[in-house]
């Protein structure tokens, strides 16, 4: 090899190579040496006791310590695989398959099949698979099967009772995924009635007491960890890219510090595969003239789910990818955020597991100390709820109280899951714009659709308006608002006179419109696009007929119609409640006799923000099971032109009418 680099490796390649030398390996003698030098295996006896002892049992123990690989592999020589199989849950599904290819190695058995030795394992035929989303790498002979914490909820849908299984592993607990809290409920529940499953909730966090008070005071079993000491180094001053800030490090680390093998925290693969690049390039020239090292290039999976041995140095840009969730717009999204107090602990202790170690924080001691949380919110908290309840009810749960579920047709009359309410639960969205995106399907214009919810999820910051020149910003908004359309339809056009421009950030600058928020836009845009094709929507466009993407928004938002009244308030339909169009809106000074809105603001009174004008009869045609004619029909005899409610709504007149309204 001519870099001094041995190979920058990484999630990818690293899972390859284990695959292959589990593959290609019996049992070897130094691999079951190996598995008494863990820490863990000190407390085998005792843990088994426990097991024994106690139906739940919470284990802690720091990462690397052997929970995953080797805890199930003690209760199968303990006899627990006689009756069913044991069951291990991992946050990722890299993890999963990793864990699975290490055990089979060492209990010398082929991953997911049988192994056909001739040698003394004729009678010790035994299975260790794994199961992701899209693969299932296990046969009815597994017995010990390693899964992501979704598959393991997806079981719950084919065996509500888990009778195939003899141990539940709930591992990583301290990850708090959303599938992994709502496991925990499931898996308390189940355990009540089927005293003979055991349940063990591992985590590599000390504050495992929330677990135990959560399983009516299970008690905790910890393994006491084996550190050697980490020097934490941080940077004097903010870095401004940390992509170039990590590559620099890890030059310097190979120039000038002693041999061992550096990981680097990244956020993403898009990452990853730059700095694999960037590496690559840079380290070409170099003489061969020091011990080669690893550069081990990864993403906070290393944190806790993978143990890569050898590790001395790790460099922690202090960013992780995180879900997070806006109510508001009931959108969720994928952002870069600072990681917490306890994962920035955590991936400093993966260069402490061998021998002492260095770990390269690139943001300064003030930054950890001010900025960063303690821990991470739990995902389910930073998420979409309407989503969870439909997993839950997806997994059969049914006594949840679920008007919007039902109104919008995502579960029927009985309160079970619909086609329509499975495809919409594929969306990370909000309920409404979820089912307005599965409506589009009909009215042949998904293009268009997912462009407007990715625009709607920007909320407000489209536009700006500086002070100095807010007749040319709103003139420059308004153009987008010609004939009226709504503001829907004008945050598409925002969006295509864009895309025309090829994305322009001048074209911006003219228009008075946030370059940053279009381009977040264009991220959404681009999963949503994703998405379409995974729950079989057609791409299809329909620009030029209006009232085809209107019907698709009523579909999704027929839920918030509002009509106007004589006042020139809007009343909303069901729920009756007096609101008002926000100013803000291309439709303020037009007030349409019948809107949809996507959301209601209040400030100094409740506005409707994002408005379309709908054709009441639409109601009736989409929502037959929601909307009467009578509930739409225009109060017989008064009708009131068009003409006559702009006469009467110019400036200011908004405030008139809510005061009439008030005063009547
Ligand atoms: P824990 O779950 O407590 O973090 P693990 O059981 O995952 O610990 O790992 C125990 C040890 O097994 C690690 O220190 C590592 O040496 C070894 N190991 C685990 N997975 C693999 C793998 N895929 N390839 C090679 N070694 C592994
Ligand atoms: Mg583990």
């Amino acid at each position: 090899k001519e870099s001094v680099m041995e190979g920058i490796k990484d999630e990818d390649e690293l899972l390859e190579e284990t695959l292959e030398q589990s593959a290609a390996s019996s049992m070897s003698l130094k691999l079951q040496d190996d598995r008494k030098t863990l820490p863990i295996y000190k407390y085998r006896d005792d843990l088994l006791k426990a097991v024994d002892e106690h139906q739940v049992l919470v284990i802690v123990g720091e990462t690397g310590s052997g929970k995953t690989t080797q805890i199930p592999q003690y209760l199968h020589e303990a006899g627990y695989t006689q009756r069913a199989k044991i069951g291990c849950t991992q946050r990722a599904r890299v993890a999963a398959m990793s864990v699975a290819a290490r055990v089979s190695q060492e209990m010398g058995v082929k991953l997911g099949h049988e192994f056909h030795s001739d040698s003394c394992y004729r009678n010790h035929i035994l299975l260790v698979g794994y199961s992701i989303r899209f693969e299932d790498c296990t046969s009815d002979k597994t017995i010990i099967k390693y899964m992501t914490d979704g598959m393991l909820l997806r079981e719950f849908l084919s065996e509500p009772d888990l009778a195939n299984y003899s141990v539940v592993m709930v591992d990583e607990a301290h990850e708090r995924t959303l599938s992994t809290d709502i496991l925990f409920g499931l898996v308390k529940d189940i355990a009540r009635f089927r005293k003979d499953l055991k349940l063990l909730i591992s985590s590599a966090t000390l504050d495992a007491e929330k677990f135990s008070d959560y399983f009516d005071g299970a008690p905790i079993f910890k393994i006491p960890g084996r550190r050697f000491p980490v020097d934490i180094h941080f940077t004097t001053a903010p870095e401004a890219d940390y992509l170039d800030a990590a590559i620099v490090t890890v030059l310097q680390i190979h120039v000038t510090q002693s041999p061992g093998d550096i990981l680097v925290f990244f956020t993403g693969q898009e990452e990853i595969e730059a700095a694999d690049e960037i590496l690559k390039h840079r380290t070409r020239g170099l003489a061969n003239a020091r011990r080669a090292r690893k550069v081990v290039l990864a993403t906070n999976i290393a944190e806790t789910s993978l143990t890569i041995d050898g590790i001395k140095y790790v460099i922690d840009p202090g960013f992780c990818k995180i879900k997070s969730y806006n109510p508001r717009t009931g959108m969720e999204s994928l952002l870069i955020n600072p990681i917490s107090k306890a994962s920035a602990m955590q991936r400093a202790g993966r260069a402490g597991r061998t021998g002492p170690g260095k770990c390269f924080r690139l943001y300064t001691a003030y930054n950890y100390q001010h900025d960063l949380e303690d821990n991470t919110v739990p995902e389910i908290q930073r998420t979409n709820l309407a989503n969870v309840v439909l997993t839950l009810k997806s997994l059969g749960i049914n006594d949840l109280a679920l008007e919007l579920l039902f109104a919008l047709s995502a579960l029927n009359s009985r309160g079970e899951l619909t086609k329509v309410g499975r495809r919409m639960a594929e969306f990370p969205l909000d309920p409404m714009l979820s089912k307005m995106i599965v409506a589009s399907d009909k009215y042949k214009c998904s293009e268009e659709i997912i462009s407007i919810a990715a625009m709607l999820s920007i909320g407000n910051s489209i536009f700006y308006r500086p002070k100095d020149k807010q007749v040319h910003a709103d003139n420059a908004r308004m153009n987008f608002h010609t004939g009226n359309v709504g503001d829907h339809l004008a945050l598409l056009k925002v969006y295509e006179s864009w895309r025309e421009t090829d994305f322009s950030t001048q074209w911006c600058y003219e228009n008075y419109i946030q370059v940053r928020s279009m381009k977040r836009a264009r991220d959404i845009r681009d999963q949503l696009e994703g998405l379409l094709e995974r729950v079989e929507i057609e791409r299809t466009s329909n620009p030029n007929e209006a009232d085809a993407i209107k019907k698709a928004i009523t579909s999704g938002f027929f839920y918030h119609t509002a009509k106007l009244q004589k006042t020139g308030a809007y009343r909303t339909v069901k729920n009756p409640q007096t609101v008002h169009i926000h100013p803000s809106s291309g439709l303020a000074q037009v007030l349409p006799r019948w809107v949809v809105y996507h959301e209601m603001v209040l400030t100094t009174k409740e506005y409707m923000r994002q408005v379309t004008e709908i054709k009441p009869d639409w109601l009736v045609e989409i929502a037959p099971h929601y909307y009467q004619m009578k509930d739409v029909e225009d109060d017989g005899s008064k009708k009131m032109p068009r003409g006559q409610g702009r006469a009467s709504a110019g400036p200011g007149s908004i405030e008139e009418a809510a005061a009439a309204a008030a005063h009547r």
